[in-house]
């Protein structure tokens, strides 16, 4: 398969030089002449125009920052220029609607098309262990999943048109309340007098167990590997954390569930990343709760 690979940043760039290791004729493209550069400088075969790197492919696949940028993309050219029936990949994490339109103008253009976003981050996307979380039909599917498994560890069909980026928020909000609910945990029992071992030793073998714990534990010493150990580098950054939040409370926003904690979380995860936890690892959100703790009045 010829695959075209746009979106050459910090996962984009490590997935296209794994497909090219995996045995792919993969052939780059960045609107960025510095990720171009970078790109071509590790070995991979890089183009100036998203036109010659589309021109012959049989795949197409994008990894860029939003919605609005994977649709002016593809409004922008980049159907037009590839082969009738390209498949069309696109792995940026993007709302469900922004999903849906992309695949209505990829078959309105005569491709094929799937939603495939990652979790797994930049060390995932290096070490090619990103589990693929992938929306489209069935054939769509199959066709990809040889592709997806040289990036990936794990790659699930999880339904139709933008039901990949729907699993991807609905995650992410377990996720983040989890997260938070655990430093919440933590600081309570500071609080009380209890030391961080002794709630970590009684949790994590629990009904309280849960991945924010016993991987992403946010206070250091239980988890010798967890970020709250590096001064909370992530990891996986707040900001990004704040931007999935987001996609959730789209989502609530057109279903009218009644997820008031999901809700609650995208409001707590956006004041982190506006203020130092922007670049931190999202468990860091500890450290607001511990000021806002000092300070109950205080709460913004
Ligand atoms: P990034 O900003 O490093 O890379 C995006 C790249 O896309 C940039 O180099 C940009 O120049 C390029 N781009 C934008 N529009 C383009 C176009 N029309 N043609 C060609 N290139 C274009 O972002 P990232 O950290 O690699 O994240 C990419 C996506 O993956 C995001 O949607 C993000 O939410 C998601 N994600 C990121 C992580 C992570 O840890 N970084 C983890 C999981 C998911």
């Amino acid at each position: 398969m010829r695959v075209a690979f746009l979106g050459l940043g910090h996962m984009g760039a490590p997935m296209a030089r794994n497909l090219a290791a995996a045995g792919h004729a993969v052939v780059g493209f960045d609107v960025s002449a510095a990720a171009r550069e970078s790109s071509a400088a590790a070995g991979l075969p890089v183009v100036n125009t998203a036109k010659e790197a589309v021109a012959a492919a049989s795949v197409v696949l994008t990894m860029f920052q939003t919605g609005r940028q994977v649709i002016d993309a593809y409004e922008g050219g980049l159907l037009a220029a590839a082969p009738a029936g390209a498949l069309f990949i696109d792995c940026s994490t993007i709302s469900v609607e922004d999903a849906r339109t992309a695949h209505g103008l990829a078959k309105a253009a005569g491709h094929r098309s799937l939603d495939a976003p990652v979790s797994g981050g930049v060390v995932g996307a290096e070490n090619a262990t990103l589990a693929f979380m992938v929306g489209g039909s069935e054939d769509d599917f199959a066709a990809a999943e040889p592709l997806l498994s040289a990036t990936g560890r794990r790659v699930v069909h999880c339904g139709g048109a933008g039901l990949g980026q729907a699993a991807k928020v609905c995650n992410n909000m377990i996720l983040a309340a989890s997260q938070i609910v655990v430093a919440e945990a933590f600081v309570l029992g500071e609080r009380l007098g209890l030391s961080h071992q002794a709630l970590f030793d009684v949790a994590s073998n629990a009904s309280g167990q849960c991945w924010a714990l016993t991987t992403n534990c946010p206070v250091p010493g239980p988890v010798p590997t967890s970020p709250a150990n590096r001064d909370y580098q992530p990891g996986f950054a707040g900001a990004l954390m704040a931007k999935d939040l987001g996609l959730a409370a789209d989502a609530i926003a057109e279903t009218g569930v009644d997820a008031r904690v999901g809700l609650l979380a995208r409001d707590l995860y956006r004041a982190f990343a506006d203020g130092p936890g922007a670049g931190q690892d999202f468990s860091g959100i500890i450290s607001m709760i511990r000021s806002g703790s000092d300070d109950p009045g205080g709460r913004g």
